[in-house]
């Protein structure tokens, strides 16, 4: 006989993982005991050697789906005296907090019973188990126990408490385990509020076949569904004022999906995976489905509760599902906020009554070279933990458009779910709320914070005044930096690498705007290495939205005629103020010169939303066209500078000489892979560095990534791209925390060129 005593570190409690490690000790006729503690479990048993190693290699590849196994660790002991296995309560005083688990996307089993007519939650549209089901969403404190979830209210019944209490069943110690006599409960209201008698669920799907636009409550907030009809959609986008943005589609199965979309194994993986995010899928033909995106991909995702699951039914293939939310406030997540917000817009409600704790997005990934590529790293993501080497407890706080914020304790940081655009009040309140409820949920009281060197984003103020407030150090990070770090630390990146950041716009350490930027360096340092010739923005912001001034001080500055635009009105006083230089701040943003070229393209000369020039260029582009453009690398002081005069003039000329916006589109976006690919073979040479992260809005530019890494690795360098948070300013909060990890703080981010 000999003990093991064994330690499992990760996500392991609330997952099914003892009844998992309950099995096996069975059927290897062990004795001794399982306990929770702060950071896994731990467990002594007595067995054969043999067994007991079998036993280990089985917790570290077997474990089931939701656990995330982080370390599996034992040490042989002297045998206790155990003639059974039982567990035992935590050691009195130990902390519980433990990782928190996302929300689950129904499982097999549930889905199975809540159709099947024998079974006690037959229709059921709360039905969960341990593998599925709400967890961050409704988990208002730690512990994880009912009493501290949205599920406290609903007392359970002796069936469900005797599941609940079995740990041979499925649902053993499932907190939000509850049933028809016993859970929450599902109701169907009229435009008016007023509630209508009946199967909600049928009352709800009558209406969408009938064309209405619905609210239906989700796990994260509430949706707007309808039909994918392009009258029904043409009508949802008139009464939310969301003229042009692109709708996701909840598709009944696989096969739905594949009607609309082409779908890879891996697509498909992702698409029916427990996390079940929105995933932008190709479209068959570019010009199809106009009416749900206006580019050449659809964001598509599968039912992920019960109710969804009921909601399609048998009939329903696709409903267009849209977050409700009244112009960039956060998804609205109460009844009654729903009832008054929405009245306007939806023609009934199909709501219930377990309350939504925490306010979570659906998460939107593409999927690239055969992994996830995060756009919004939100519901069935958050709040796992990205492993990262940060020794202290620490708080970063991101960006404002695509806000998040990072908090870290020893080994892990934890990154926010998607929050929106902090300019908008609501917004702000909530992104305080949740970094004040993340604190809580994984007691980490920052030693120190980061935050953007933006003077004007909404974070930073928060920043100076928390760090005021609680006597900690602030780190200001260059925007930039922040995105290559991100990079670093999504690859497990250390020491010194370049940067390709192409991004929309950030402050630089010299007050100008940056966004095509190289850099040298690593988390401790950076320098600027490379850049491109600055954009004019005459009116400054206004040129974000109307993105023709970009185009106008391209051809300008290019020497050439401008007057393609002469039609915009105040054609006349951009003029001027390019002319003489009058508000025109420079902007080195390669989103700034995809806007431009863009609008000189007549293909968009005023976004709706952020990046429509981009998404437009890159829809248009002919994806078999190899050609480029002229362009000229030079240095400047030491820096590589990319001048796209000579390129705009040569796209001007195929445009005079009627050549397809097709083809210059491709051109164009070849051109930038052949300038980035010169100028970063040239700075690897001059500075050994030969990794190369790849990080900053633009490459959420699937046409870019399909061709980009690929050339720079013919040239013999690594690169590297994300996966586990978004390319995009939704990133930045993880590389603020590790440049601040790496700091001695306080001060700024210095760079020493
Ligand atoms: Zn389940
Ligand atoms: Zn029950
Ligand atoms: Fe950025």
């Amino acid at each position: 006989m000999t003990a093991f005593k064994i330690e499992v570190r990760g996500i392991v409690q609330g997952v099914g993982f003892r009844p998992f490690v309950h099995k096996l000790v069975e059927r290897e006729g062990f004795a001794g005991w399982i306990r929770n503690t702060s950071d896994g479990v731990q467990l002594e048993l007595c067995g054969s050697r043999r067994a007991l190693l079998r036993f280990v290699e089985e917790l570290k590849y077997n474990s089931p789906p939701l656990a995330l196994v982080e370390s599996v660790t034992y040490s042989e002991v002297v045998p206790g005296e155990y003639k059974s296995f039982h567990i035992i309560s935590s050691a009195a005083g130990e902390s519980m907090r433990t990782l928190v688990s996302p929300d689950v996307g129904i499982c097999d089993d549930c889905r199975r019973e809540l159709l099947d007519p024998r079974d006690r939650r037959f229709r059921y549209p709360f039905i969960n188990c341990t593998n599925c089901g709400p967890r961050f969403t409704i988990i208002k404190s730690v512990p994880y126990d009912r009493a501290s979830t949205a599920m406290a209210g609903f007392a359970m019944c002796p069936e469900c408490a005797a599941e609940f209490a079995d740990i041979r069943d499925r649902r053993y110690h499932a907190q939000p385990d509850c049933c028809p006599a016993c859970g929450p409960r599902c109701f169907f209201l009229d435009a008016e509020g007023k509630p209508v008698p009946g199967d909600a669920i049928e009352l709800a799907r009558s209406a969408l076949r009938a064309g209405e636009i619905v609210c239906v409550k989700g796990l994260g907030g509430m949706h707007l569904a309808c039909l994918p009809e392009p009258e029904t959609v043409r009508e949802l986008r008139r009464r939310k004022r969301r003229d042009e943005k692109p709708f996701a589609v909840m598709c009944r199965d696989l096969e739905c999906a594949r009607r609309l979309c082409r779908v890879s194994d891996a697509e498909a993986s992702a698409l029916t995976g427990h996390r079940k995010p929105i995933v932008l899928l190709e479209k068959y033909d570019a010009k199809s489905l106009l009416h749900l995106s206006e580019n050449g991909s659809v964001g598509i995702m599968l039912p992920y509760t019960p109710l969804h699951v009921l909601l399609m039914g048998e009939d329903i293939d696709c409903l267009v599902m849209t977050s409700a939310n009244i112009s960039d406030t956060p998804i609205i997540s109460d009844n009654a906020a729903a009832l008054q917000e929405l009245r306007d817009i939806a023609d009934g409600f199909l709501l219930h009554n377990r309350e939504i704790v925490t306010k979570c997005d659906d998460s939107l990934i593409r999927i690239y070279g055969g992994r996830d590529y995060p756009l919004r790293r939100s519901r069935g993501y958050v709040p796992y933990p990205v492993n990262v080497p940060v020794k202290r407890m620490l708080l970063a706080c991101g960006a404002e458009q695509k806000a998040s914020f990072c908090l870290a304790k020893p080994g892990h940081a934890f990154p926010s779910q998607h929050m929106g655009d902090l300019k908008n009040c609501e917004t702000l309140e909530n992104w305080e709320n949740q970094i004040e409820h993340f604190s809580q949920l994984f007691d980490v009281a920052p030693e120190a914070i980061a935050c953007d060197m933006h003077p004007d984003y909404l974070s930073t103020a928060y920043a100076e005044e928390r760090a005021k407030r609680d006597g900690v150090p602030l780190l200001k990070v260059q925007h930039h930096h922040a995105h290559m770090a991100s990079c670093m630390a999504d690859n497990g990146l250390a020491g010194e690498c370049l940067g390709l950041i192409w991004d929309g716009t950030g402050y630089g350490t010299d007050g100008r705007t940056w966004g095509a930027e190289i850099l040298s360096g690593g988390y401790e340092r950076f320098e600027r290495v490379g850049t491109m010739r600055p954009i004019a923005l005459a009116g400054g912001d206004a040129a974000i939205d109307g993105i023709w001034r970009a185009g106008l001080a391209l051809l300008l500055d290019a020497g050439l005629d401008t007057r393609r635009f002469s039609d915009e009105s105040g054609y006349e006083i951009v003029l001027q103020m390019l002319q003489t230089g009058t508000n025109s701040p420079e902007s080195s943003g390669m989103g700034r010169l995809f806007d431009g070229v863009a609008a000189i393209l007549g293909i968009c000369r005023r976004a709706s939303y952020e990046g429509q020039g981009a998404v437009l260029l890159e829809a248009e582009a002919d994806a078999h066209e190899s050609g480029e453009y002229l362009y000229e690398v030079h240095d400047l002081n030491g820096k590589s500078i990319f001048d796209w005069r000579v390129t705009i003039r040569a796209i001007a000329g195929e445009l005079a000489r009627g050549e397809g916006r097709d083809k210059i589109a491709a051109r164009f976006m070849n051109t930038l892979i052949s300038a980035a690919a010169e100028q970063l073979s040239e700075l690897a040479g001059r500075t050994g560095l030969r990794r190369v992260v790849l990080s900053g809005g633009v490459f959420q530019n699937i046409y870019l990534m399909n061709r980009l890494p690929e050339r720079l690795r013919a040239l013999g360098l690594e690169v590297y791209t994300h996966s586990r948070v978004s390319t995009n300013d939704e990133g930045i909060s993880l590389g603020q925390l590790m440049i601040l990890e790496a700091s001695h703080v306080s001060g700024g981010t210095a760079e020493n060129s």
